[in-house]
Parts: structure tokens; C-alpha cells; sequence
């Protein structure tokens, strides 16, 4: 469920070549993009050699078309760069968080980078040893520091774009999609060889703005036509004269994060041919033509709001049960129910979301969720729905049981925290108190995004991650949890824990 995970960031750039400043672009791109990080915001353009940054912590706020061009004055130039995040890398105290606010940029000996990422570095402690060595007072806050450094080592060698790019992509295992403009104005961005976090390029209907995004929604905000998704491995350098494409590492195996069609993107984004809307309707219409039974003795179906509603529509075309939109959510109760404590967390999501009684009062009902990871929210769903009456409670899940922690970005870590690591369905319908908990098969939800299986990063809901350390550190965490190992902190961020053993 939306409230229960962090996602790790998202990305917009943009270059204008009519000398008009792009800060209202990047403004209106990351807005579009707040579901991807709320913890904290950040904008950095260049004008003239120099970078001009504007970070804070929170959502971004809002502003007025007034101070949006008071802005310029602290934000000039026709190239920029802006970050929304949620910590999945480095400390989450304030301070820290203030240190890891993107963009970030790194410099020396008169070379100069800045630098917007999405993803997670999975081989952390091994670049911040090499880069340590180079940068001796280098302070690690989060892995969009490890980029920038990496990149401006490979720089500093003397390497071009595609070649300081290439090592990056050969020597970080993780996944990075960025976005870097250097102290001559060079704007360019790329993916990591296995694609998994998404970013697309698009541009104006006057040819003169060109951006890179990580959901289409951004593109669509500012009017922009989406040109294409970069591929896996591949660079995108913009010029004025042309848009170049390098593919610099061919990977027979592709990985897209499953996770984002079910959980993380907007339903009005698209990755390649598919918008996110209507892959979510088809794993309802899959869920329905899965549990027959079920559906049999269902009355009528509720969707958890708002990532479930989707599949609910899917799940009513399919049997023909009314949606009842009886469950609403309170659109300015704002605090967000993954990062409070515990014992926080279900007071706040019982205020969210109100469940309209006379509706579900004596009913069998199916409830729609986009994912069951500690399991507390629907089990506060669940027994809201029994304290007003439902006779039966179904739930139906479109992402198929998690049962290990995510590498690549999704504050999913440990083990520990997953009900689907040490739980079978089953067990997992009685701890929350449904009559029964129906996932979408992962056959079914392969074939709904319209990827390949080996396109798609299914790792945590497998077990089978497709980087090797990734791969190394789960089956080694994943034996030391089943001998009742305590995970006090991120799995890969106890790499050289791993490593040293
Ligand atoms: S492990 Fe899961 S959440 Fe993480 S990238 Fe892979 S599919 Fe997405």
C-alpha cells in the first residue's frame, strides 16, 4: 500500500537552446514527481559556468506564478537540473538528510559536475574507498555522491562522456538512471545496464526545450512530447545541433522494476507502449479470472485508495461486482504513514481513510491492494472494515508476495521488516484478519506489463536479483536471518560486513 514504503527519487533536466530560463519547467517536472520523494527537494541551474542550487527538506512547496519568476533571479540559466527524494541510502537524522538533498556536485582541479540520480549503489563501500583515495575529506551522504565522484574520477583522467559513462556502468552494481551537466554547459544523461529505474527524454512543440524525465507525467505537465525511454546502458548527450544515442553496454539481461507499474509510478505515466493505469486494470481483470471461488462470494468490491482503484476498475469489468468507492481518503491529513514510528503509523492511517459504513454493513467484500510488505495498513483496512460490519473480507493483492528486501532504491531492506519473508499466504490472511489473501500470479503480471520476464526486475517478490552482489548479499543475509541474525541496518549497507566474512 501507498503509505507503507519509501520511494527512492525522481529526476527532471532540462536544457532550453531560445535562452529562456527552465526553472518553471523543472518546478512543474518535480511537482509531477513528489510521489517519488517527499523527504526532500532540490533545483540547480547553470548560467555561465557556474551552478545555482536551491535545496531544502519536504514536499516541494507550492508557489505562485508571481514568485516563480522571482525565482530566476535565484535560479538563472537555460540548463537545470532537479531531484525529489526518500532516503534509502545514508543516515535519515535531519542533518544527514539536509547533506543528501539533491542535486549534488563535486569538483577539482577546475572540473566541475552536477548531478540528479535515481536508484541505489549496491557496491557502496568499494567506490567510497576509491574514492577516498582521490578525494581524501570525502563524506559519504548519499549514493548521488558516489555517482558524481565516480564520474568526475573517470573525468579527471582525461576521458570523454562516453567513455567516463562506460566505466561508470561497468564498475557500479546497483541502479542509477542520472542526469549531469558540467562546468562547460554539457547536458547528458544515462542508465544503468540494466535499466532498472525508469527515465525518458522528451521536448516542446517549438524544438527549442529538451528534457529528461523519470515518469511521462513530468513531460505531459510542461506540454512536452515524449521522444523515447532510454535503454538500458544507453547515454543521451543534447546539443544544440543534435540529440545523440550511445549504447555503451549491451546486456542481454534487462530489469526493469515490476514494482513500479504496481506501486510507485503515477497511473498516468507510461513506460514504453503501456500507460501504468492500464496495466494496473489488467491485474485486477487477471486477479478475478485467478480466484473464481472467491469472486463467487463476494457482494461487492473496495478499492484501498488510491494505487488500488486501478485494479478495482479491472476487477468490476471482469466479474461484473459493483465498486463501491466506500473507502476515502483524506486528502489533507499529509502526514506520511512509512516514515512515522510504529506506533504511529496505524493512528495515522485509521485518520486517513474513512470507510463509508452503510455500504460495506453485512457485506462480502474484496478489497483491492497494490502490495502487502509489514502488512499493519491492511490489517487496519481489514479491521475497519469488520468494526463496520463487513461480513467477509477479501483482499486481493496485485503484486505477488514480497519475500525479500529491494537493492535498487525501494525502502524495502531487511527481511525483518517483510511479513512475506516469514509468512505464507495463509498465515499472512490471519495476522492481518482477512478471510483469505489472493495474490496476482507473477505470470499473470509479467505478461500484463507487456515485458519480457528476463526484461523485468523481480527480485524481491523471487528471491533472484539480477546484479551479483545484490544476488551475493541476499542469499548470504537470508541464511543468516533464518539462523535468527538481528538486521540492525540496511542489507546493502552491511556489504562489507559481507565481504569481510
Ligand atoms: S527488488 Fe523489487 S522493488 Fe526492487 S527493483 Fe526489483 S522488483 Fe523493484
Amino acid at each position: 500500500m501507498e503509505d507503507e514504503l519509501g520511494i527512492e527519487c525522481g529526476v527532471f533536466a532540462a536544457i532550453n537552446y531560445d535562452n529562456r530560463p527552465v526553472f518553471p519547467y523543472i518546478y512543474w517536472g518535480m511537482r509531477a514527481q513528489n510521489h517519488r520523494g517527499h523527504q526532500s527537494h532540490g533545483f540547480l541551474t547553470y548560467l555561465d559556468g557556474r551552478f545555482h542550487v536551491h535545496r531544502s527538506l519536504d514536499l516541494i512547496p507550492k508557489l505562485k506564478t508571481s514568485a516563480i519568476t522571482e525565482w530566476f533571479g535565484r535560479l538563472p540559466g537555460s540548463i537545470g537540473i532537479g531531484n525529489v527524494r526518500y532516503t534509502t541510502s545514508g543516515k535519515c537524522d535531519e542533518q544527514s538528510l539536509i547533506k543528501g538533498t539533491q542535486p549534488v556536485t563535486a569538483s577539482k582541479k577546475g572540473l566541475k559536475i552536477a548531478v540528479s540520480f535515481n536508484g541505489n549503489v549496491v557496491n557502496t563501500f568499494q567506490l567510497k574507498r576509491e574514492i577516498c583515495q582521490q578525494f581524501p575529506r570525502f563524506s559519504y551522504e548519499c549514493d548521488s555522491d558516489l555517482i558524481c565522484h565516480k564520474l568526475l574520477i573517470e573525468f579527471l583522467k582525461g576521458k570523454s562522456i562516453p567513455s567516463a559513462v562506460k566505466t561508470c556502468m561497468k564498475e557500479i552494481d546497483g541502479a542509477f538512471s542520472v542526469a549531469c551537466i558540467t562546468q562547460k554547459g554539457e547536458f547528458f544523461a544515462f542508465k544503468d545496464p540494466h535499466g532498472i529505474r525508469p527515465l525518458c527524454m522528451g521536448h516542446s512543440s517549438d524544438n527549442k526545450t529538451y528534457a529528461f524525465s523519470s515518469e511521462t507525467a513530468s513531460l505531459d505537465i510542461n506540454g512536452f512530447t515524449r521522444d523515447f525511454e532510454l535503454q538500458p546502458g544507453e547515454l543521451v548527450t543534447v546539443t544544440k545541433d543534435r540529440i545523440e544515442r550511445h549504447q555503451l553496454v549491451s546486456n542481454e539481461r534487462k530489469a526493469f522494476c515490476a514494482f513500479e507499474f504496481a506501486y510507485f509510478a503515477r497511473p498516468d505515466s507510461r513506460f514504453d507502449t503501456k500507460y501504468v493505469y492500464e496495466v494496473r486494470e489488467e491485474f485486477g481483470r487477471n486477479l478475478v479470472k485467478e480466484n473464481p471461488d472467491v469472486v463467487k462470494d463476494a457482494d461487492v468490491i473496495l478499492s484501498v485508495p488510491e494505487t488500488g482503484d486501478d485494479s478495482a476498475l479491472g476487477v468490476h469489468d471482469e466479474s461484473g461486482l459493483r465498486w463501491e468507492r466506500a473507502s476515502r481518503r483524506h486528502r489533507y491529513v499529509t502526514e506520511r504513514a512509512f516514515i512515522l514510528l510504529n506506533k504511529d503509523r496505524n493512528p495515522t492511517i485509521d485518520r486517513k481513510v474513512n470507510i463509508l459504513g452503510p455500504k460495506v454493513n453485512g457485506k462480502r467484500i474484496i478489497v483491492t491492494e497494490d502490495s502487502i510488505v509489514r502488512g499493519d495498513t491492511t490489517k487496519v483496512i481489514v479491521d475497519k472494515l469488520r468494526r463496520m460490519g463487513a461480513k467477509k473480507v477479501y483482499v486481493f493483492v496485485t503484486f505477488p508476495r514480497i519475500i525479500g528486501p529491494c537493492f535498487y532504491g525501494i525502502d524495502m531492506s531487511t527481511y525483518g521488516q517483510l511479513i512475506g519473508s516469514t509468512h505464507n499466504t495463509e498465515q499472512i490472511a490471519k495476522a492481518i484478519g482477512a478471510d483469505a489473501v489472493c495474490y496476482q500470479s507473477l505470470k499473470s503480471l509479467v505478461k500484463a506489463t507487456g515485458f519480457k520476464q528476463n526484461e523485468l526486475c523481480t527480485g524481491c517478490i523471487t528471491g533472484r536479483y539480477p546484479t551479483p552482489l545484490a544476488q551475493k548479499i541476499a542469499d548470504e543475509m537470508k541464511k543468516r536471518f533464518e539462523n535468527g541474525f538481528e538486521e540492525k541496518e540496511r542489507l546493502y549497507e552491511m556489504e562489507e560486513a559481507i565481504r569481510a566474512s
